[in-house]
């Protein structure tokens, strides 16, 4: 058992508390990680918010980590001790429905057909002061030590700075595959985003990434839009200063709706007029953005009957174990600047300033 420092929500509303606590050893098909750094991603938010589904507290949240493997359980075959990995919160097992089509990257081990809180012989690793502690999607990066299923680690180069491309198990492999693999962005189309976080940026990389001509990025936050255009924005615009809806002035600026819209806010209203923004017969709108659970949209149903599509992504389509390393890769070749989307470096034990930070639009 190893004894470390891990930021625990005991209850949903409550800030994180840094506690001691204990890490059991991997049993047979897990490995422990020892974890070097982690992002903050608006879906820990949500959790902390008692606002993610089946969540059970107390926890230990984050899930867009990267470490080093310190120890692995009985048959476990693809990492060893000292390999360099990125945690998986969408995992790839290789052998239910989903993994062997080509077509799907949605494991069914993930969180929405399987529990997880807990590891999959439903028990925990972790606890404190003498109570259970939840995992969170398996991964729980906010611990200098966590434990989690094979299929959870991808095995990646050696010479991946560990702490840029932590941010490649969520939020920038979302926004990216968003536009490549979701969208199939094509060469010269019109795309437009909608929230321009860690999620919307990189969807702003990949539309750029896949050759669109115009990328309109949307955002009530002007301080997001420099950034934006860095990274490939042409156009940026904040609703709160047109007088129209926000879906009319894309569809006048572009004549009859963008080729591609993406929804990176997780808002309903949002998810509407990215929906209504794209064009009317072969507009396809990507929603990225998480509405808190049970939370539902009411639709007028005539705007999909002409053809457009809407669809939704689960990290960017990508079959994690697969592509994570090959996205690793490429940032060391230089493919993608992920280096800007980050605005802030903390030690761990100033894990609530990074959320306050967040949800000040920093
Ligand atoms: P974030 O909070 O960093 O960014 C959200 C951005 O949206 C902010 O810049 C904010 O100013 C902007 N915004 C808010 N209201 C707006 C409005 N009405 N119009 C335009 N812009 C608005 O969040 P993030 O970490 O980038 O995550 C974005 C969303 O994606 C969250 O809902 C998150 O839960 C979800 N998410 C989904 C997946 C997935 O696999 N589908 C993965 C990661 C995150
Ligand atoms: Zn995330």
């Amino acid at each position: 058992v190893i004894r470390c420092k891990a930021a625990v929500a005991w209850a949903a509303g409550h800030p994180l508390s840094i506690e001691e606590v204990e890490v059991a050893p991997p049993k047979a098909g897990e490995v422990r990680i020892k974890l070097v750094a982690t992002g903050i991603c608006r879906t820990d938010d949500h959790l902390l918010q008692g606002c993610f589904p089946n969540a059970e507290f107390p926890v230990i949240p984050g899930h867009e980590g990267a470490g080093i493997v310190e120890s692995i359980g009985e048959g476990v075959t693809s990492v060893k001790p000292g390999d360099k990995i990125i945690l998986l919160c969408l995992p790839q097992c290789g052998e239910c429905s989903f993994c062997l089509n080509p077509e799907s990257n949605f494991c069914q081990k993930s969180h929405l057909s399987e529990q997880q809180n807990l590891l999959p012989d439903k028990t925990t690793r972790f606890t404190c002061k003498g109570k259970q502690i939840h995992h969170f999607l398996w991964v729980s990066t906010f611990s200098e030590y966590t434990v989690v299923p094979e299929c959870a680690v991808a095995k990646i180069d050696p010479a991946a700075p560990l702490d840029k491309v932590c941010l490649l198990g969520c939020g920038f492999s979302t926004g990216y595959g968003a536009a490549i693999n979701t969208a199939q962005v094509k060469p010269g189309s019109t795309c437009a985003v909608f929230g321009l976080g860690g999620v919307g940026l990189s969807v702003v990389m990949g539309c750029k990434a896949a050759g669109a001509s115009r990328i309109i990025a949307v955002d009530i936050n002007k301080d997001k839009f420099a950034k934006a255009k860095e990274l490939g924005a042409t156009d940026c615009i904040n609703p709160r200063d047109c007088k129209k809806p926000i879906q009319e002035v894309l569809t006048e600026m572009t004549g009859q709706g963008v080729d591609y819209s993406f929804e990176a806010t997780g808002h309903a209203e949002t998810m509407i007029a990215a929906l209504a923004s794209c064009n009317i017969s072969t507009g396809i709108c990507v929603m990225a953005g998480e509405l808190d659970s049970g939370s539902e949209i009411s639709l007028d149903p005539t705007l999909l009957l002409i053809g457009r599509t809407w669809k939704g992504t689960a990290l960017g389509g990508w079959k994690t174990r697969d592509c994570i390393p090959r996205l690793v890769s490429s940032y060391l070749e230089k493919k993608f600047n992920l280096d800007l989307l980050i605005t802030h470096t903390l030690p761990f034990a100033k894990v609530n300033e990074g959320f306050e930070l967040l949800r000040a639009g920093k």
